[in-house]
């Protein structure tokens, strides 16, 4: 088990930045997300961590030891890379086995070693078949069992899902958070799926062009977004956002705007906002009585709710709503926001205000 810590860590390729200044800690027996899009640079971080490239600048620590200069081999961890190369021509007890035999480890500790890494993953009756017919869920099963049978200090995995299809990469993506959950082993896990990060983290960290947006646990990050690109890559659809330009007086705690009143911070009192409120679909709520009003454009059905996209006088909004409510193309109907749960971003930068 191990706590990482990474401390102004920047990566650069040439003259190419990958990585700016970063810092931020994975707790000890976490399941930690690096999420973002392609390029962002989550891959690089992982590997700086993992030692498998090494950081321009910065530090990084495991377990308080700072390891930035050390090399994979002294830091270990284990990694679970997404190609699962396993060793055609060994069995799979022999796949297993093969980095404690190459530690040296006596033959019989080997074996009841196996066979306890074998029961947590349900492998215990073919440990002995060839690797060569298995099914894509168990060669992930075995190349776990072969990163996991040392006890490292942390488990690392790039997109290790990323190859399969959709309903057993949930079912794995299952398998492996209760796995994690049973050996309480830290896991830093790099995935481009916001939901995966979602569902499976105990902390996201969430990149974009090299640079660490926001950190936290997954419900403040989709409450809570630091930043628009947060509030776009996180939930589908995205949230939406409507952009204020006006004075807001002294003394006014909160300005009324597309029909609601939107509590605003103290910095924003006296000062011309150009601002951009951002609220969740699930926050738009369907009310014929409201006096701000927009026309149905389209519907999606998504089975106990539906995807209503309205046009409005501040550009297309959508709201999830029951399915059982009765909306119809083209026709126009009232809105309201829940004024609450919305985030205040500077439009100038696209920070959130609280
Ligand atoms: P992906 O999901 O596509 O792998 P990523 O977020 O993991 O994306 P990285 O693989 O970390 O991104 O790459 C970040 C940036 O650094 C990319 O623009 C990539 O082209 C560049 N890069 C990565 N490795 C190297 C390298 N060895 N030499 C030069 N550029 C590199």
């Amino acid at each position: 088990m191990a706590q990482i810590r990474i401390e102004n860590v920047r990566k650069d390729f040439g003259s190419f930045n990958a990585v700016k200044s970063s810092t931020f800690t994975i707790e000890d027996g976490e399941f930690f997300m690096l999420l973002g899009p392609s390029g962002c640079g989550k891959t690089t971080t992982l590997r700086m961590m993992a030692g498998l490239e090494l950081p321009t600048s910065g530090l990084i620590y495991i377990d308080g030891e700072e390891v930035g200069q050390k090399p994979a081999s002294q830091r270990d961890i284990a990694f679970v890379f997404q190609m699962f190369a396993l060793y055609p021509h060994m069995n799979i007890r022999k796949n297993i086995s093969y980095p404690l035999i190459s530690q040296g480890m006596p033959k019989a500790q080997v074996k009841k070693k196996v066979a306890e890494i074998a029961e947590i993953l349900g492998i215990s009756d073919i440990l002995d078949r060839p690797v060569g017919g298995l099914s894509g869920g168990d060669r992930q099963r075995v190349a776990l069992g072969r990163a996991i049978v040392r006890d490292p200090k942390a488990f690392f995995m790039d997109e290790p899902l990323g190859a399969l299809d959709a309903e057993f990469r949930e079912h794995m993506a299952e398998e492996l958070r209760a796995l994690h959950d049973r050996m309480n082993a830290t896991t830093v896990y790099v995935t481009h799926d916001q939901l995966e990060a979602m569902q499976m983290g105990d902390k996201i960290v969430v990149m974009n062009h090299g640079v660490v947006e926001q950190f936290g646990v997954p419900q403040d990050i989709y409450d809570w977004p630091a930043t628009k690109f947060v509030a776009e890559f996180i939930g589908s659809p995205p949230m939406n956002f409507l952009d204020f330009h006006g004075m807001v007086g002294i003394g006014e705690t909160d300005v009324s705007f597309a029909g609601s009143n939107f509590e605003i911070p103290r910095q924003l009192e006296g000062r011309n906002g150009e601002l951009t409120f951002g609220v969740r679909p699930e926050h738009v709520h369907l009310d014929d009585s409201a006096d701000y009003r927009g026309e149905i454009a389209a519907t999606e059905y998504l089975g106990t709710t539906q995807i209503v996209t309205l046009d409005t006088p501040n550009g297309a909004v959508k709201a999830r709503v029951p399915s059982s409510v009765n909306v119809s193309v083209g026709t126009r109907t009232g809105l309201r926001f829940d004024a609450r749960t919305v985030t205040i971003f500077d439009a100038a930068n696209g920070r959130a205000l609280k």
